[in-house]
């Protein structure tokens, strides 16, 4: 039997799951997924306080607390009290989503650096680790982590679509690297690549749902038992067994998430 799998980052609390929500956890759990990370800042901060209200009513579930580049210019210092208290939630394990877009720039990006920054901070007080986003925007975020440090606890590049140069300067500062369904689309044989070199230690999958469904399933809502289908296209992609990404990317989460 296949070891469980974790989908380390998912949007539980985004709309379209608002129907079916225990049958997509159900689902998910039936496929093998045991355990799931209910990310918040799909949104501004409702989205982490309906995340954090969600990983109390289901045994499977943490979650995470901040705010998506996207709402960045929606920073200030009542969010940060308010994330500070969800952050203090036993079921709240890390800080993020949050980071950089500069593919989209819905928010400025000086300020979507400054709300980085505090985002930092509050992962280094509360110590957990963080989850960075990062779109088009490698240079700034590294400089951004460059000064203000990688928390102790750590953190991950999710939905990582760099190139190896990259993803080596993440592992070499104490960051992991999340794939998702990407590595599974015909056109990504360079993001393939670059996920066949990734010590297996290094590594988490994900879905991102309700986004990014892997191949065979793409173009539909993704839900977190699709993330089976990363773990084949990641074991197809390091050509290994589909049992070694699973056990190996399951320990990474456990530690980093449900320990
Ligand atoms: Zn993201
Ligand atoms: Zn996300």
């Amino acid at each position: 039997m296949t070891p469980a799998i974790i989908d380390t980052h998912c949007h539980l609390s985004d709309g379209k799951f608002s129907d079916d929500i225990d049958e997509v956890i159900e689902r998910a759990v039936a496929a093998g997924v045991t355990r799931m990370v209910a990310v918040g800042g799909g949104g501004p901060i409702e989205d982490s306080r309906r995340s954090a209200e969600m990983a109390e009513r289901y045994d499977c579930l943490r979650s995470t607390a901040g705010i998506h580049p996207h709402d960045a210019a929606s920073v200030d210092q009542a969010t940060i009290d308010e994330l500070q208290d969800l952050l203090a939630r036993p079921t709240v394990v890390a800080v993020g989503e949050t980071g950089l877009d500069y593919y989209y720039d819905n928010s400025p990006r000086d300020l979507q650096r400054e709300a980085l920054a505090r985002h930092l901070q509050l992962a280094q007080q509360c110590s957990l680790p963080i989850v960075l986003h990062c779109r088009d925007a490698h240079e700034d975020l590294r400089d951004v982590l460059e000064a203000e440090g990688v928390p102790a606890a750590g953190g991950v590049v999710h939905c990582f679509t760099g190139n190896y140069q990259e993803a080596c300067w993440y592992l070499d500062h104490g960051l992991l690297l999340s794939f998702t369904g990407i590595i599974s689309f015909r056109n990504a044989g360079e993001l393939r690549d670059v996920a066949a070199r990734v010590p297996l230690d290094s590594m988490m999958l994900e879905t991102d749902s309700p986004y990014l469904a892997p191949e065979p399933k793409r173009g539909k809502r993704n839900e977190p038992g699709y993330v089976v289908h990363v773990a084949e296209a990641m074991a197809r992609a390091r050509d290994c067994s589909l049992e070694e990404v699973a056990r190996a990317t399951t320990a990474n989460a456990e530690k980093m998430f449900f320990s």
